[in-house]
């Protein structure tokens, strides 16, 4: 068994899982790189997070199906003996106006964002209540608070995350396992790459800090609530949106 804290972090081969995975190395945990294909398992990646001495192991699974994530989560059990810490990140976008929007567009969004994070949380579970501890770290979007126009089924998916956050938080709570969310705002990654300068410039107006965020911003506070410093925090949902939904 790893003598490390142990976290299993989906959707973690770019963009926001990866800046997690690359934190919670960097303050000591053995990490568990979910990747819908191991085709996507990147030795590079492996290279920056073994450089900081823990140890990390690719582990296959599409988050929309269940099997795939039972077999990922008995994998990680194998490869580590233990998961502390799920982060649930693997996400998509699939925008639209209600008006244009495919009912393929809708479920794919809510299978993957909210039914993945059942499917996931649902296999990791069982060995957290054995163990008597364990965190539960997912991420949702301020759009799931304020609502966002052409997102109806991206912001339907994530307000799920924060329902499922909070019912889970007072279901385990018991058992020593604390369950919470972060809900970022706009963030540079692949996923706000696709948006128009003029978008872009939109966003800035609302944002008080007038910026994007940066993954690393995100992982630092899912750091927190992966670490020793929130032991007194469940069921809570924060933002980090340089201050867009207060
Ligand atoms: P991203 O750059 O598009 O990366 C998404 C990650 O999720 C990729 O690694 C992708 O893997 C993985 N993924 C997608 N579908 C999957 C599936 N079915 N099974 C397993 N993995 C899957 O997105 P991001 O910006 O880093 O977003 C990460 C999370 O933060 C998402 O939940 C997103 O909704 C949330 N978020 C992002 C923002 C933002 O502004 N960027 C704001 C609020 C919330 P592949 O490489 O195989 O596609």
């Amino acid at each position: 068994m790893s003598e490390n804290k142990v976290a299993l972090i989906t959707g973690a081969t770019r963009g926001i899982g990866k800046e997690i995975a690359l934190e919670l190395a960097e303050n000591g945990f053995d990490i568990a790189v979910n990747c819908r294909s191991l085709q996507d398992a990147s030795e590079e990646l492996k290279k920056e997070i073994e450089a900081n001495g823990v140890r990390c192991e690719f582990v296959e699974a599409d988050v929309a199906n269940f099997e795939q994530c039972e077999n990922m989560v008995k994998d990680t059990i194998e490869k580590f003996g233990k998961i502390d810490v799920l982060v649930n990140n693997a996400g998509i976008t699939r925008d639209g106006l209600i008006m244009r929007m495919k009912k393929e567009d809708f479920e794919s969004v809510i299978d993957i964002n909210l039914v993945g994070t059942f499917n996931v949380t649902r296999n990791v579970i069982p060995y957290m209540i054995k163990q008597k501890s364990g965190r539960i770290i997912s991420l949702a979007s301020v759009v799931g608070v304020a609502g966002n126009a052409g997102q109806t089924n991206y912001a339907a998916s994530k307000a799920g995350i924060i329902g499922f956050t909070k019912s889970l938080a007072k279901e385990v709570a018991s058992r020593n396992i604390l369950v919470n969310a972060v809900a970022p705002g706009f963030i540079d990654t692949d996923m706000t790459k696709v948006l128009s300068d003029s978008v872009k410039e939109g966003i800035h107006a609302q944002i008080p800090l007038k910026r994007m965020g940066l993954p690393r911003e995100v992982a630092k506070v899912v750091k927190f609530l992966a670490s020793e410093d929130s032991s007194y925090v469940t069921g809570q949902v924060i933002n980090i949106d340089g201050g867009m939904v207060m």
